[in-house]
């Protein structure tokens, strides 16, 4: 079949195989060229959440930058001879098929990871395969999770706390600025996005590994924040989602705590805001994303993925230096939340009108970037050719 983007709102219903692939032998190529190097390098790593944006990245920098055998969970469609499966299951192929090449041991599962279904196939794979891990990098993005123990489904919501907030947001869909207002959350609301998107389902997992004997003495963990600054403290940081990242700064100290006669040195690690499929999602993002990309292009100082990711690895995960936040957190975001790259990103945000958006923001590296996550926009792909489909992972 011919493969052309279907974009319905802020997300793209299809997948190009063959652009996916490219995306991800970019980023290996990118990983290669760093000649990374560790004594502490990670040599059986566990990425939950493997198959798109940071998860991704942490798996193919663990591979392809020091050598390590993973084992990845993720959550996606397999394709049907009428229907392309989504990105993250031609990634996880694409990601397969170059491992192998590389000689390079890689097993993936599919399947709900809050389950306690998955966590035991995981621990049974892990003994069957690779054995004790000593990285498990834990990048979940879920609108919803079943609780694995009563069975009930918990949503999540991007709602301010406290009090409603009116601000301006960018409509990709009908190219329209306009405001947005959004009342405060619920108890119920902030509590159930807590249960979703907070830090009880990491700590589960080291539970099981750790209980299944599967941990390395001195493995570590981390699991992925966003923090941000003024713009976007009401919409993420000091709304419900922050909440649930807050718990994540919780449980890291509590798995520190519980399993320290492992040695686990766990950590919350804070990410740049990036196009991914999660923070597409995610009111007022596309608006200040298209900014800060403007500012931070300008300045020198963009970063995809993959390079958060492997300056994450090199400076602070694989680092035992490394400097640590207030909060005990790695931070891999100062590039954009300083004052002076956050001044300049006011400064356009004040000013931004429907008359001007195109030109104040880079909202064309945006859209490439949106593109780019389903496989689509990638030069030397030839997007008019017929393709299949069907595309798997061994
Ligand atoms: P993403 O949507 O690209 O990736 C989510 C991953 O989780 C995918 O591999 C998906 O298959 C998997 N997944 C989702 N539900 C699952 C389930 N039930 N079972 C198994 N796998 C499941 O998201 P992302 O933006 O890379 O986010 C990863 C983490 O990074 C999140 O914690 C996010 O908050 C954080 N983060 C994101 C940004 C950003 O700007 N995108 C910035 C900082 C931190």
């Amino acid at each position: 079949m011919v493969i052309k983007p279907k974009v319905r709102g802020f997300i793209c219903t299809n997948a190009h195989p063959v652009g996916c692939a490219k995306n991800v032998s970019e980023q290996i190529e990118y990983v290669q060229k760093q000649n990374l190097s560790s004594t502490d390098a990670p040599k059986n790593v566990l990425v939950l959440g493997c198959s798109t944006g940071y998860g991704l990245a942490s798996r193919i920098t663990a591979s392809f930058g020091y050598g390590a055998k993973t084992l990845g969970v993720c959550f996606e469609k397999a394709p049907t001879e009428r229907k392309t499966g989504t990105a993250g299951w031609y990634n996880t192929a694409a990601f397969h098929a170059e491992a192998k090449a590389a000689g390079i041991e890689a097993h993936t599962l599919n399947g709900d990871a809050f389950s306690n279904d998955m966590k035991a196939q995981v621990i049974a794979k892990l003994k069957e395969t690779m054995g004790k891990v000593d990285l498990v990098v834990y990048s979940l993005a879920s609108p919803r999770r079943t609780d694995p123990v009563t069975g009930e489904v918990y949503k999540s919501t991007l709602k301010p706390v406290g009090q409603a907030y009116t601000t301006k947001t960018y409509d990709t869909d009908k190219d329209l600025i306009h405001d947005v207002s959004l009342e405060p959350a619920s108890q119920e609301e902030i509590d159930n996005t807590i249960k979703v998107m907070g830090g009880e389902d990491w700590e589960l997992w080291i539970k099981a590994l750790a209980e299944a004997d599967l941990l390395a003495d001195g493995a570590k963990t981390t699991a992925y924040t966003y923090i941000g600054k003024k713009l976007t403290w009401p919409i993420y940081g000091a709304a419900t989602i922050g909440k649930a990242k807050e718990d994540l700064d919780r449980a890291a100290t509590t798995i520190n705590t519980d399993f320290s006669a492992l040695n686990i040195d766990a950590h919350v690690s804070s990410l740049k805001a990036l196009v991914t499929q999660a923070s597409s999602a995610i009111p007022v993002m596309p608006l200040y994303i298209s900014l800060i990309y403007k500012v931070m292009k300008e300045e020198g100082t963009h970063e995809g993925c993959i390079e958060q990711i492997v300056g994450l690895f090199d400076e602070c995960l694989l680092n035992n230096d490394a400097a640590t936040d207030e909060t005990n957190r790695f931070r891999m975001d100062g590039k954009e939340t300083n004052d002076a790259t956050q001044a300049k990103i006011e400064a356009l945000w004040g000013q931004v009108t429907q008359a001007n958006f195109h030109d104040l923001s880079d909202y064309a590296g945006y859209n490439a970037d949106f593109l780019n996550l389903f496989g689509f926009g990638f030069t030397g792909v030839d997007y008019e050719a017929d393709v299949d489909p069907m595309a798997d992972w061994v």
